[in-house]
């Protein structure tokens, strides 16, 4: 005990090393970031050498301000920061999913730095809806009645469920009652919304018949639910929609399908697989839709609602919708992406979730052979560099099993272990991520825009040449 207290006076004091902290690093930095910093580190080696940890004892006190500066750098960082994405993962839940177009950025700089007719009607002078602002533009493209946006699309099937169903039963298959990432799942959001879930058919097969049987006085909706992020494949049946609504139509019910992904674009002329766009259920007469605005719409994060007037209304006016609404910078860069839906054509330039999908191996190919040349001979002796044939993924739970034929730089480090590179990828000032595959790092460029090549280029030199930019 008396070694231990001996030990720890050891540490230097928190007033003495913030007096030499402070004339060390710039005015502007507060008072309050250089305390916060200086606590923090000297805790953290108490708390090691209460654990039997005498490391930091052999520290100088040089070495001691060294670490209250990282830790001040470290509070000074903005924690979310962007990244340049070599995952090939276009549609990455983790690094922020759909990137918006220059157009949609420029909407939501103007929302935000300026007043707006956010709920003002220009035209009357009075109180106007926020949703107005989009609902003539969603019903334009998808052919809907009517719509409604929310946050995402967990909020979007959760608002449905509870409008047309608390205290009554929802018909699902049981081969579609899926697990979406982060604990979204269709058994447990039925609980929350107080529907009673009644699952028919089996894990690879489900008839109309078993919808039929189900049916009771108790029953409000029969709910599809899109399998987006897993097959099921070999011996297996589905309902298709038009089905479903022939039998809700013929016994009074309502049928609802929570789309996921939400294509408005069929990707198949470039290869992807066919999925059904939002345009075609609503065509196959299902009385209420979800899907997600930041998936394969390739807009901000969003649960866009869409489908009969009447339906949308009592959706509209459940009170759990005010708790689930967005806000004006989802409604403004919302509108100018779906603006550009108008021309199909066009949007596949202009939405960068699907140009970056639709992009061919060849553009990929010379994009890794401009950031080789780029390289040069920049990384001789420390990096042998190549470049591979690869598979890129849509993401975002869609398409599971489809590859997208890609091109990829790859990195086999001399210097240091693979690990090694991957984590100081990670830890430069503008980090890149990437993937180790086949004893090599590899960074698909699908992912990464044209406007990324110098920045990338910029960090890999960085890195192997010591001078890492790195703040932990
Ligand atoms: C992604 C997904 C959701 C959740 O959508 P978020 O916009 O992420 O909330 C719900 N259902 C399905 C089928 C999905 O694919």
């Amino acid at each position: 005990m008396t070694d231990q207290q001996s030990l720890l006076r050891l540490l230097p004091k928190v007033d003495d090393s913030l007096l030499v902290l402070r004339a060390a690093v710039k005015a502007e930095v507060p008072d309050m970031i250089l305390k916060l910093a200086v606590r923090s580190v000297i805790d953290r080696e108490r708390a090691r050498l209460l654990a039997g940890d005498p490391s930091c004892c052999e520290l100088s006190a040089e070495e001691w301000q060294g670490r209250f500066r990282q830790a001040v750098a470290c509070r000074q960082q903005p924690r979310l920061r962007r990244v340049i994405n070599g995952s090939g993962v276009v549609i990455h839940t983790n690094l922020g999913r759909s990137l918006l177009p220059p157009s949609a950025v420029a909407a939501l700089g103007q929302a935000a730095g300026h007043y707006s007719n956010l709920e003002f009607n220009l035209e009357t002078g009075k109180r106007g809806s926020r949703y107005s602002l989009v609902e003539e533009i969603i019903c334009d493209i998808t052919g809907a009645e009517a719509a409604l946006v929310v946050n995402n699309n967990a909020a979007a099937v959760l608002l449905v469920l509870e409008t047309l169903a608390a205290g009554q039963e929802v018909i699902v298959s049981r081969g579609q009652l899926v697990e979406i990432g982060g604990s979204f799942r269709i058994p447990d959001v039925m609980v929350k919304s107080g529907a009673k879930l009644v699952e028919v058919g089996a894990t690879n097969r489900t008839h109309l018949r078993d919808y039929e049987l189900a049916i009771s006085s108790e029953t409000a909706l029969l709910l599809k639910v899109h399998t987006s992020n897993f097959r099921i494949i070999g011996f297996t049946a589905e309902v298709p929609a038009e089905e479903l609504v022939a039998l809700a139509r013929q016994r009074g019910l309502a049928v609802m399908e929570d789309l996921g992904s939400g294509s408005l674009v069929d990707l198949s002329p470039y290869g992807l697989p066919k999925e059904p766009t939002v345009q075609e259920i609503v065509r196959a007469g299902v009385d209420v839709v979800t899907f997600s605005g930041d998936k394969l719409l390739g807009g901000p994060q969003a649960g866009i609602i869409v489908g009969r007037q009447e339906m949308i209304d009592r959706i509209k006016h459940n009170p759990l919708n005010r708790a689930l609404r967005i806000d004006k910078f989802t409604l403004a860069s919302l509108e100018t992406v779906l603006r550009s839906y108008y021309d199909l054509d066009a949007a596949l330039h202009e939405v960068p979730t699907l140009r970056l999908l639709v992009q061919g191996p060849d553009e990929i190919r010379r994009r890794v052979r401009r950031l080789l040349r780029r390289l040069g001979g920049q990384l001789a002796g420390s990096c042998v560099l190549g470049q591979q044939a690869t598979m890129s993924r849509v993401g975002g739970g869609a398409m599971p099993e489809h590859g997208l034929a890609s091109w990829a730089l790859t990195l086999r480090p001399l210097t240091m272990t693979l690990a090694q590179l991957e984590r100081g990828l990670r830890g430069l000032a503008l980090p890149i991520i990437g993937r180790i595959e086949d004893e090599a790092l590899l960074l698909d460029l699908r992912t990464v825009l044209d406007s990324e090549v110098t920045e990338l280029v910029t960090g890999l030199v960085s890195l192997f040449s010591g001078d890492r930019g790195d703040l932990v």
